[in-house]
């Protein structure tokens, strides 16, 4: 099956005598006891299954583990790690993930933030202890591009699992499993819930191994699971994934065209871009640019919030992957101890017509 046609089908588990097209939502929590049936809906449910046989499918993995937010599934990596474990993450790495790493594991686990671009740098920093490598690319709200195949290779001969945030690119222009990567992670509440309703996460692994069978068990007896609604409403959003991921990584390359030819704005972050550090990469190891560019604008973050406020249709709000395009100045939700540029805005380029997105911007830019 290709993409486009597992997106639909793959999700879609009926095995109602009535037979209806689409998969219904089984609410019941407890399943009458008989063999080989499902038991309690914590360790799994109708609607939860079909979602995890299509994320697996879509990531390529043998198996998927679907949670209540994107954070519950990298929290439970962390989780599955052996206490004293060093852990090697990007410097730029999703704030509430490294919030994550920093203030529910400390004491528990080491983590070393590094350039994952400088390929040197993630090679110096693998300690004896070293027991995970975590990857995002591209990255939030910078867009920069890992090579996923070169950290793979480094963690490989030393042993060391390699999970992928695959959040941003989706597994329809990226798929970190076949770069070498064990294990893919998505917060599900972006591009694949696509309509800014579902809180989600997940993850696909390669292969059932033992660490899979830890993970599984933070999912099933930590119980950070997704309800059959979220589970169905996910399955729902997927179908058509492959066309909304079309749509975005269109607009956004023409918006990041735009917006670099733009007085007004001093630098433009999209991996489509040929000056971008990262494009070469992007180009080898995905097969679209996505639908999230940042660009800074000329002036403090008071010229970028100006700009912001002129905005008709781009909402000025957090999250990204809807429809509906969002903005927002990065650093102000990142808080104080931020990396991101003050002036920096982060641009969820949604399915709006194309014109409409050109003339807002130009009229809030002048
Ligand atoms: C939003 C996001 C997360 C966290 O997901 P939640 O669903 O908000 O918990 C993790 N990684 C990336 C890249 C994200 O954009």
């Amino acid at each position: 099956m290709k993409l486009e046609t597992l997106a639909i089908h793959c999700g879609n588990i009926v095995t109602d005598s009535e037979k209806p097209v689409v998969q219904p939502i089984a609410l019941s929590t407890t399943f009458i006891h008989q063999p080989d049936s499902m038991i309690y809906s914590r360790a799994n449910n109708p609607n939860r299954a079909a979602l995890e046989k299509l994320l697996a499918a879509l990531e390529m993995g043998e198996d998927a583990a679907a949670f209540s937010s994107g954070n519950a599934a990298g929290v439970s990596v962390f989780q599955a790690l052996e206490p004293g474990s060093h852990i090697i993450a990007p410097d730029d790495m999703y704030h509430g993930l490294k919030k994550g790493i920093l203030t529910l594991f400390a004491g528990v686990l080491e983590a070393s933030f590094v350039d994952m671009t400088d390929l040197k740098a993630v090679e110096n920093a693998f300690q004896p202890n070293t027991k995970l490598v975590w990857i995002e690319t591209p990255s939030n709200p910078l867009l920069k591009i890992t090579d996923i195949s070169a950290v793979a290779q480094m963690a490989k001969k030393r042993n060391v699992i390699v999970a992928c945030d695959n959040t941003f690119a989706t597994p329809v222009f990226q798929n970190p499993l076949n770069l070498g990567a064990d294990i893919v992670m998505h917060s599900s509440t972006k591009f694949f819930g696509g309509h800014s309703d579902i809180l989600g996460g997940a993850l696909v692994t390669k292969v059932k191994d033992a660490f899979w069978e830890k993970v599984k068990n933070v999912q099933t007896t930590g119980g950070a699971v997704p309800s059959p609604m979220d589970c169905y409403y996910l399955c729902r959003s997927i179908k058509t994934l492959p066309y909304r991921m079309k749509g975005h990584a269109e607009h956004a390359m023409v918006l990041a065209n735009f917006l670099s030819q733009y007085e007004g704005v001093e630098k433009v972050f999209y991996p489509g871009f040929k000056e971008h550090p990262g494009h070469e990469i992007a180009t080898k190891q995905m097969t679209g640019f996505g639908g999230i560019l940042s660009f800074q604008v000329k002036g403090d973050a008071a010229k970028a919030d100006l700009v912001i406020s002129k905005l008709k249709y781009f909402t000025n709000a957090t999250s990204l992957g809807g429809v509906e395009s969002l903005i927002e100045r990065r650093a102000a939700s990142e808080g104080p101890d931020t990396l991101t540029p003050q002036n920096l805005i982060r641009v969820s380029v949604g399915l709006e017509h194309l014109d409409d997105l050109l003339e807002d911007l130009d009229q809030a830019l002048k």
